[in-house]
């Protein structure tokens, strides 16, 4: 059994102090995700910051922004008055993750650094970069059937398995974190990253940094909006291809738009491009298939996950048409 010392700050510069005195410390909130890998041997921190005695949960307005405190829970977000009116595309995706239980003990901020989900990462007999980096890459030559088809480096295809997140980057959020050197704020679409030599590091968090906060500006998203979730159960299970999809639409005109891809990369995947391609036209089936296409532009499967090439753009189409309420 690996020993831990565990610690229960109160202060956020004491969590912060101990996290910076361990370089192989680790902050643990809801547990859901730290927890098991733990137990399986995938992660050994020798120091848990358990950071629940935080003043984190509070979900407010800051300005033309909502503010999600880093330990709201998923299951209180999803819920949130202020959230289901402003921001009801999050609300979705929320209740697209995991199950009623989970969401009640997962939070913000881990959901955001929970890792991936690939069986060559989890598995600790089998080569894994990202667990260990330089034993290889399991998943390129072997079972990638939930793999990457953007974004992936000859070192991981693995993708990221946040829900939440796919909305938080198509909303264009912003991550306020809290750190050794002071605080400081990200672009959600800036927060993840792509494998390339180091698929260690999932995010550009520094060490010793913790997540206050997520802010969400205003935007007029709130009715035609949709995430869909194509999985292989209908609840407990991982998106094979997410997509979130929100529309500002007048007179059947499409004013602005956001999309953004779960189950494809390493992060949560934007299409801005497709986002462009959509502003200006109407709101019909056809022009959801040629942003559609500017979309899978640069898509490249592996053996075992060629349904994504189609998947992928048929659930873009999909996930359009219902927030435009397109029959
Ligand atoms: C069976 C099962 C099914 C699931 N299905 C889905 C699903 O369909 N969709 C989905 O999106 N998710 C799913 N999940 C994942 C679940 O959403 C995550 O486990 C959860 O969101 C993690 O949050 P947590 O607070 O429990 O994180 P923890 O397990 O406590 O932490 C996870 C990581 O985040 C770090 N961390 C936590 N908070 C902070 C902070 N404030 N600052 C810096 N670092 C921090 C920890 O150090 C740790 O590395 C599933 C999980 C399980 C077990």
């Amino acid at each position: 059994m690996n020993q831990f010392q565990y610690v229960r700050p109160t202060k956020q510069k004491a969590a912060i102090d101990a996290l910076a005195k361990d370089a192989n410390a680790q902050i643990i909130a809801g547990g859901t995700n730290l927890i098991d890998l733990m137990k399986r041997g995938v992660m050994a921190p020798q120091k848990l910051v358990d950071i629940n005695k935080l003043p984190l949960n509070k979900i407010e307005r800051d300005g033309s922004n909502t503010r999600i405190g880093a330990l709201a829970l998923n299951g209180v977000v999803a819920e949130d008055k202020l959230v289901l009116e402003k921001h009801p595309l999050l609300a979705q995706a929320l209740n697209a993750g995991a199950s009623a239980q989970l969401r009640n003990m997962a939070t913000v901020g881990g959901n955001m650094l929970q890792r991936t989900r690939c069986h060559y990462f989890y598995d600790t007999a089998l080569p894994c970069n990202k667990r260990e980096p330089g034993s290889g890459c399991g998943a390129l030559e072997g079972f990638n059937r939930m793999h990457a088809i953007f974004g992936f480096s000859d070192k991981c295809i693995a993708v990221h398995p946040s829900d939440m997140s796919v909305a938080l980057v198509a909303l264009d959020a912003t991550v306020l974190v809290s750190g050794p050197k002071g605080d400081r704020r990200i672009p959600f679409i800036d927060f993840h990253r792509l494998p390339g030599d180091t698929p260690q590091k999932d995010t550009n968090l520094e060490p010793g940094e913790l997540i206050t906060a997520v802010d969400i500006p205003d935007a007029p998203f709130t009715k035609n909006v949709h995430y869909l979730k194509v999985r292989e159960r209908a609840s407990y299970a991982f998106a094979l291809v997410s997509v979130a999809a929100a529309l500002n639409i007048e007179n059947n005109t499409i004013k602005d738009a956001r999309l953004a891809m779960g189950g494809v990369a390493h992060k949560p995947w934007r299409l801005t491009e497709a986002e462009k391609s959509l502003v200006g036209k109407p709101a019909t089936e056809e022009t959801f298939r040629q942003a559609a296409e500017v979309a899978m532009r640069g898509a490249k499967a592996f053996k075992y996950n060629q349904y994504k090439l189609k998947l992928a753009p048929n659930s873009i189409v999909q996930a359009l048409k219902t927030a435009a309420a397109v029959a």
